[in-house]
């Protein structure tokens, strides 16, 4: 029976690697291996935790990368939004605007300060929130407390009009940049046009710290705020002493000494992603019903992930099982969070655009690791579907 049981396993780690899976987005380290020599510095100094050399120089070069004054290195991009609010004074029974296409963690932690979320649709000229919902939400919420928005798939929302009336309504704005590290607007880096913005290191993100997320903004006086409240908000004292409630929330010394590597090959990892995009661009976009993710003459996409929608006979479902049988990843765009059950209870002002996206929307594999074979192979398949 053991003997029977190494075998399949052997078989099945054979077929494994004759069809290698294809990744939506992996991890992927540098080939001048810049990663490996900052923990190595970190080991070397025994500054595995807390914080450290690498910590410290990883907020700077972040920082100086998207041009914000200061950045707190933390423990994930649902920390950072965390306490993006928290900076924002955003309490118990407060109201946030929220864009609804998005992950989750965008929108969790507004339950995590007891604030009440109020979802915003999106628009199709840029699948994020859309201008006039927001205008029309503050119309119905005046008393409203702070907006988050996220940039999906590093497409830009349209932030001139977003500032402007988060400006004239005296209301905090936080750009949930998870997605969008390399994608600038106008020449200037997500992240960075409103009070706060965050990013995200996670394993499927554009660079990753293997987990992890940063904080930005031009006042330092919150970030460094930030920074005391993610370790535990300790008071200065010989003794732990805390007047406020407290989070362990910072970054690893390893950690951040990954991030410092990824930092580097981040333009290169753009332009691979680039490249992605426009192969599918031109294989696909012939094909009856189907629609690339918005492109507007402000973006400079960082390409995160290359999506389409589907109108015709074709269906996402059609792809998603196709490209599955073959080892390969493909998603579909975000559910909606006021279509969530956990968040239906919730506000929602729109109409039927975001939820259009989630039903018609398919991500497809955007692995910078991708072979040029294995997109051949991919466009192969979707093609077989027409
Ligand atoms: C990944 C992601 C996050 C969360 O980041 P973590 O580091 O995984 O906590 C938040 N918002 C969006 C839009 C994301 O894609």
């Amino acid at each position: 029976m053991c003997i029977s049981f190494f075998k399949e396993r052997r078989e099945l780690s054979n077929s494994i690697t004759a069809k290698e899976r294809v990744f939506l987005s992996s991890p992927h380290m540098s080939d001048e291996g810049y990663e490996m020599q900052y923990v190595q510095e970190a080991f070397d100094t025994n500054w595995i935790a807390p914080l450290g050399e690498n910590v410290n120089k990883f907020e700077r070069e972040l920082a100086e990368k998207v041009d914000s004054k200061d950045a707190a290195a933390l423990s994930s991009g649902t920390a950072a939004i965390h306490l993006a609010l928290k900076a924002a004074d955003v309490g118990e029974g407060d109201i946030v605007f929220c864009s609804t296409l998005t992950f989750s963690a965008t929108a969790n932690p507004i339950i995590y300060q007891n604030a009440i979320p109020v979802f915003i649709d999106s628009d199709y000229k840029t699948w994020n929130m859309c201008p006039d919902a927001l205008e029309e939400a503050f119309k119905k919420y005046p008393e409203v407390k702070a907006v988050i928005l996220v940039h999906l798939y590093g497409l830009s929302a349209d932030m001139d009009r977003i500032v402007e009336l988060c400006k004239k309504h005296n209301v905090a704005l936080i750009e949930d940049a998870a997605e969008s590290l390399g994608t600038y607007y106008k020449g200037q880096h997500t992240g960075t046009f409103g009070d706060y913005g965050i990013f995200s290191f996670n394993g499927n993100k554009i660079i990753t710290t293997s987990g992890g997320g940063m904080l930005v903004s031009n006042n330092e006086e919150r970030i460094s705020k930030a920074r005391f409240w993610a370790t535990q908000s300790r008071d200065r004292a010989r003794h732990y002493q805390h007047s406020e409630l407290g989070f362990n929330y910072r970054m690893s010394n390893v950690s951040a000494g990954i991030g410092r590597g990824q930092l580097k090959v981040l333009d290169q990892r753009v332009e691979k992603k680039n490249d992605i995009y426009q192969f599918y661009k031109r294989e696909l976009s012939g094909l009856e019903g189907v629609e690339f993710m918005p492109m507007n003459e402000w973006d400079r996409p960082n390409y995160w992930l290359s999506a389409i929608t589907l109108t015709g006979n074709v269906r996402p479902v059609d792809i998603f099982e196709a490209l599955e049988a073959e080892n390969i990843e493909s998603r579909p765009v975000w559910k909606p969070m006021h279509m969530q059950p956990f968040f239906e209870k919730y506000d929602f002002v729109g109409t039927d655009i975001s939820e259009k996206l989630f039903e018609n929307g398919v991500c497809l594999p955007s692995d910078t690791k991708i072979t040029d074979e294995q997109l051949n192979r991919v466009a192969e398949i979707i093609k077989g579907l027409w």
